[in-house]
This record gives C-alpha cells, structure tokens and sequence, in this order.
C-alpha cells in the first residue's frame, strides 16, 4: 500500500468525479519542511508558530521569526502557507512569559487573547510575518477567536503594521489573506457574518470538538465524549463551510478530522476545499480522495447530518466507503 501512495506524491488530489480538493501539511518549524516536500503537499495548512516561542528559553526576536517564516515560504516555492499566530496558554506554557494560574487554563487567557492584551508581542510577530511575505505566498490566521471584535482588533493591528512597514519602504505582499481559526462553538455558529470580514477559515477539529462537547480533549475519563462524527460536529462544520461559500471564501480544516479516513468522506461530501493534516498522512488521504466521488459522499453527508448518533454515522460511512 505504502507503494501505491508513493505513486500519488506529484499528483493532484482529484475526486474520482473530478472535484479537485487541497491537501496541506501542519508543521510546528521549519525543520518539518523536508517531511512536507516528500509526501507531496500542495501547501502548509497549519504553521503552528507557537514552537518558535517555546523552543526558546527567551523571546524570540523579530528577525528570528522573519528568518523561520522566511524559510518556510521560500521552501514551500509559492504553495500557500497559511501561519497561525502563536497559541500560547491552555496547556503550552513559555519560561519567560509567566502566565496567571488560573482554575480552568483552557477557557482562560490564550491564544489571540493574549495577542490582543500584549499587543507588542502581537506586533512584533506581524512585522516578521509581514516582512517575510515577499518570499511566498502567506495566509495568516488567528486561533481561538470567539467574537467578531477580536478579529476586527486583530486585522487593524496587522493593517497599522503594514502601514508602518510600507512608510519606511519595506516591501510587503499586497495579497496576504487573512482568517480565522474556527474552533470555539461562537464562531462556529456566526461563521456567516465572519465570513462577510475575511478571507478563509480554518477549522480546528480538536479545539471545537472539546469545547462543544464540554470535554477536556486531553482527559481519559471523559474521552468517550470526543466524538469527531458527532451530527452535532458535523452540524457546526457544515455551517462554517456553507457560510464561507456562500461569500466566496476558503474553508480548510486543520484538526486531526483533516486527515482521518472516517472524516474525510464526510468532509468531502460537506464540500471542504482543504484538508490539512501531518504530513506522514498526506499520501493515504489522497489515495483515499481519488477512489470516491463527490456526489456520493454529498448523499452519504446529508443523511449522516440527519442521524442521532455518532455511532450511526460511522456505520454510515463505513457502508459508503466499503
Ligand atoms: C485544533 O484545535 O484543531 C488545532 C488544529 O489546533 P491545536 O491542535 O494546535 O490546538
Ligand atoms: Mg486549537
């Protein structure tokens, strides 16, 4: 089998109706660059720049951060790279950024909310960002935003940087896009009036799939409860994706559901552009995207939206796929 997907690594990920569908890779530093050129992604659907921080045992600098994200986009040689702004809190601490201890770190202060309070940090990884936008072709995106004023915060930040670079006659791209990693309920569940605001999203099954069924995704005890093909996730995913299409707008997901052969059928079928994934899994999904058609999994998706239970939609799948 490892042989038949190595086929795949210079081919499209083409339906077997023909729809054509984007696999990307999630990385966490430039040294994962080798991975992603041999398994054949069309581009980096996550770029977890949080690592860049902790891999440190101080700030990193502008240029530091120019210099990684500098790297990543001449590598990937014009394919997208779509970079999230650092997600720090929850359970990823920094040596020199103490944090509050607080009762529930993951519904406290993380991620763009940290960005948004410490907005030099913010600043300084927008200018490496901005700067290193020439190279190639960056996306950036903000995590856990809930509401649509912090991304209107995040998005006027980044304009002021950009002006302030373009003042002193620093070249930036004209086309960076920017989006929104969609993983909390709230925006989920307003994906329409984002969508009208930006360019693309990006659906964090691991983070949503926690927080709409009010279940740790790191704790055992409660493990039964993180259901991926839950009608209710699939629910909140086709809402996300609906609504981006309906303005024109990209929809990728860059969860662990993005490379998960129970998921995919389904995330076909819900009409994704994008599945992005660790790069080991690239191949595997594109082997399985090319032997099913869109129109069936259209049908497969529609019913499994309608079902009760996690359990009936992978039934459902597996009688789809088989
Ligand atoms: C997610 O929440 O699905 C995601 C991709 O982000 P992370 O796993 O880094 O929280
Ligand atoms: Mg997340």
């Amino acid at each position: 089998q490892k042989a038949e997907w190595a086929k795949l690594k210079n081919e499209k990920t083409i339906s077997a109706d023909n729809v054509e569908f984007m696999t990307g890779a999630n990385i966490g530093t430039p040294k994962d660059l080798d991975g992603v050129l041999e398994n054949g992604a069309e581009g980096v659907g996550l770029y977890r720049t949080e690592f860049l921080y902790m891999d440190s045992n101080e700030m990193p600098t502008e240029d530091d951060q120019f210099n990684a994200y500098k790297k990543v986009l001449e590598g990937m040689d014009g394919k997208t790279v779509t970079v999230r702004t650092m997600d720090i809190g929850g359970d990823k601490e920094l040596p020199y950024l103490p944090l509050p201890n607080e009762e529930n770190p993951f519904l406290g202060y993380r991620a763009i909310r940290i960005s948004l309070d410490k907005t030099e940090m913010f600043r300084t990884q927008l200018r490496a960002l901005l700067r290193a936008s020439v190279y190639g072709n960056l996306w950036i995106m903000f995590p856990m935003v809930a509401t649509l004023p912090e991304f209107r915060a995040a998005k006027k930040i980044f304009e002021e940087e950009k002006a302030g670079l373009v003042a002193k006659d620093i070249a930036v791209a004209d086309n960076i896009k920017l989006g929104i990693m969609i993983e909390i309920p709230a925006a989920a569940v307003l994906a329409d009036k984002f969508a009208k605001e930006l360019d693309f999203f990006s659906i964090g099954t691991n983070d949503l799939i926690q927080y709409t069924m009010a279940a740790d995704r790191g704790n055992e005890r409660v493990s039964y409860l993180y259901q991926p093909y839950s009608p209710s996730i699939l629910r909140l995913i086709k809402h996300t994706i609906d609504s981006a299409h309906k303005e024109g707008k990209f929809v990728a997901v860059c969860g662990e559901m993005g490379g998960d052969p129970i998921a995919v059928p389904l995330l076909m079928g819900l009409g994704l552009d994008e599945f992005s994934m660790s790069a080991t899994s690239i191949l595997q999904a594109r082997s399985l995207i090319k032997k099913l058609e869109v129109s069936k999994m259209q049908e497969l998706a529609t019913k499994a939206l309608d079902l009760d239970t996690t359990d009936e939609v992978v039934e459902l799948v597996k009688a789809y796929t088989n």
